[in-house]
């Protein structure tokens, strides 16, 4: 048995589109917090163990109830491990990670934080989802503005998830964006310029403020590294764990 790694087996399995999954993995032990991370593994055919990085989607209290950890994953065919994740079936073994890791965390939220701007790419999403969905978390804050940006609508995972909290909780702001087609009642556009230009604000009818405003934003490296450029053009600061900033980032690649 590999020291850092423990053996999970497949539970459930849905696929989105061609190219996007969740998957549920039964594994008995694995403490994490709601926004991290864990390794997932499978040997290839050179009897490598092939390791990546994935954002777990279900909140610590599901996970302790039903021992299970869920991902959303999208298939890189050209990838080493995510086609090999996309034909796994129930039943199936895989290596998982022994704990969760990853410092986007509800716990690294500044205290005077009541405006909270979670943005996200593609399966950017999942750990947000896993936030949202631990009890007591939307509670905490005024507003929370969920933005998922994809290329297409069927890769605006969890919508009903979303819908159904937001219906329970009149603070909670989801705004689906797509790029690649038009979509009734959908945004459309990027992330960054969509702030830049203050139509993502005008459409929730909530104005980033410096005082109360924390982002995270997660998942495509452009979508962060443009978005934090036009976030420091306002005047907002990067969060550093020594010094309360605005914004905090997790980049997928
Ligand atoms: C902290 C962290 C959390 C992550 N969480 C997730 C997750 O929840 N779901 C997920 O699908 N991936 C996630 N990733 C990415 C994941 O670790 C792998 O890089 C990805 O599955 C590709 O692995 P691969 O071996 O198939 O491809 P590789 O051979 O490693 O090729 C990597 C290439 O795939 C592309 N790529 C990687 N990840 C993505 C992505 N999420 N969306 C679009 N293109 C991508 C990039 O072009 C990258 O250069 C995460 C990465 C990090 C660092």
């Amino acid at each position: 048995m590999l020291k850092s790694f423990q053996i999970g087996c497949v539970t459930f399995k849905r696929y989105w589109s061609d190219s996007l999954f969740s998957i549920r993995i039964k594994v008995d032990n694995h403490p994490f917090n709601a926004g991290q991370f864990t390794k997932l593994g499978l040997f290839n055919s050179g009897e490598e163990l092939i390791r990546r990085a994935y954002s777990i989607v279900n909140s610590p209290q599901d996970y302790q109830q039903t021992s299970e950890l869920e991902f959303v994953i999208v298939t890189d065919l050209n990838g080493k491990l995510s086609p090999q994740l996309h034909l796994l079936e129930v039943g199936d073994p895989v290596y998982v990670g022994l704990e969760g890791a990853g410092y986007m965390v509800p716990t690294e939220i500044p205290d005077t934080a009541s405006q909270l701007w979670l943005l996200s790419t593609g399966t950017g999403l999942g750990p947000f989802i896993s936030m949202l969905t631990e009890v007591g978390f939307i509670e905490r804050y005024q507003q929370v503005i969920l933005v998922h940006a994809a290329r297409f609508e069927s890769d605006l995972t969890y919508k009903e998830v979303i819908e159904g909290l937001a219906s329970r909780y009149p603070q909670l702001k989801y705004v689906p964006i797509v790029s690649r087609e038009q979509v009734d009642g959908v945004m459309s556009g990027h992330i960054p310029d969509l702030i830049k230009n203050r139509e993502l604000e005008s459409a929730v009818g909530i104005n980033l403020d410096f005082e109360k405003s924390f982002l995270y934003l997660c998942g495509n490296p452009a979508m962060v590294r443009s978005t934090s450029a036009v976030l420091q053009d306002r005047g907002y600061h990067k969060h550093l764990r020594r010094k309360a900033g605005h914004f905090s980032c997790e980049n997928y690649w």
